[in-house]
């Protein structure tokens, strides 16, 4: 059982549609925390897509202007029907959590245990479910594990709950490394392509392999809306 989420990390709209498209191609779902406005995502497919929130409250650290209020009621404007939400960064507090729940979200994706098995949504104080993810394409490589194994058995019953970046799937990142040299070039898919790992197994290699992995083996894909509406259905027995 797999549930696949993407922070699109102010992605250019070919990077998404490049990642949206793989997800098309084997017909699996996703749950996509978005940045910002695009049209990509304005028109995907919402049976295979679902669109939280991703919003960048690191700002408010380095002392900028704006508010968690203003951060949130931005991107909410922006996708009004989001119902889930994952910090970038993760950054989060109780006052954060606060915030959330009186913008009636429905669940937060900030708790991250790496390559932990039997991760299990649960209820936060504040009434939101919080559903823990276990395995991300950069945090991969900070481990320095290979890109030909996720590391977790996505055929298990139990949940696993994974993120990717599509600038990582596009570039095909196995490293650090590629992905600075990459970065000054972050806008622009048409040199981003130059920097694409074409020697060794990288995030799209994973990535593309889970797809055909999750669509040949009839492993259960969920959308993290349908495993949080699914707990609090649970929960009322
Ligand atoms: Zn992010």
């Amino acid at each position: 059982m797999i549930s696949f989420t993407i922070d699109i990390d102010w992605a250019p709209e070919e990077v998404i549609e490049d990642t949206l498209s793989l997800f098309e191609k084997y017909k699996v779902k996703c749950t996509i925390f978005s940045t910002h406005y695009s049209k990509v995502l304005e028109v995907s497919d919402k049976n295979l897509f679902e669109i939280g929130i991703h919003p960048n409250f690191n700002t408010i650290l380095s002392g900028g202007a704006r508010t968690i209020d203003n951060i949130l009621d931005e991107l909410l404007f922006i996708h009004p029907n989001a119902r889930g939400i994952r910090s970038h960064s993760m950054l989060q507090s109780t006052m954060f959590l606060q915030k959330f729940a009186e913008r009636k979200l429905l669940y937060d994706a900030n708790h991250f245990l790496p390559y932990q098995t039997g991760i299990k949504p649960f209820k936060l104080w504040t009434g939101m479910v919080r559903i823990p993810y276990n395995w991300e394409d950069d945090i991969h490589w900070m481990y320095g594990y290979s890109f030909d194994s996720c590391k977790l058995d996505i055929e298990d019953k139990g949940l696993n709950v994974i993120n990717f970046h599509p600038v990582h799937i596009f570039l095909n990142s196995e490293s650090s490394e590629r992905y600075t040299k990459a970065k000054p070039y972050y806008n622009y898919a048409d040199k981003l392509i130059k920097f694409r790992n074409t020697e060794t197994m990288g995030t799209r290699d994973l990535f593309i392999s889970l797809l055909e992995k999750v669509s040949s083996n009839g492993v259960t894909s969920k959308k993290l809306l349908d495993v949080a509406n699914e707990y609090i259905a649970g929960e009322k027995g």
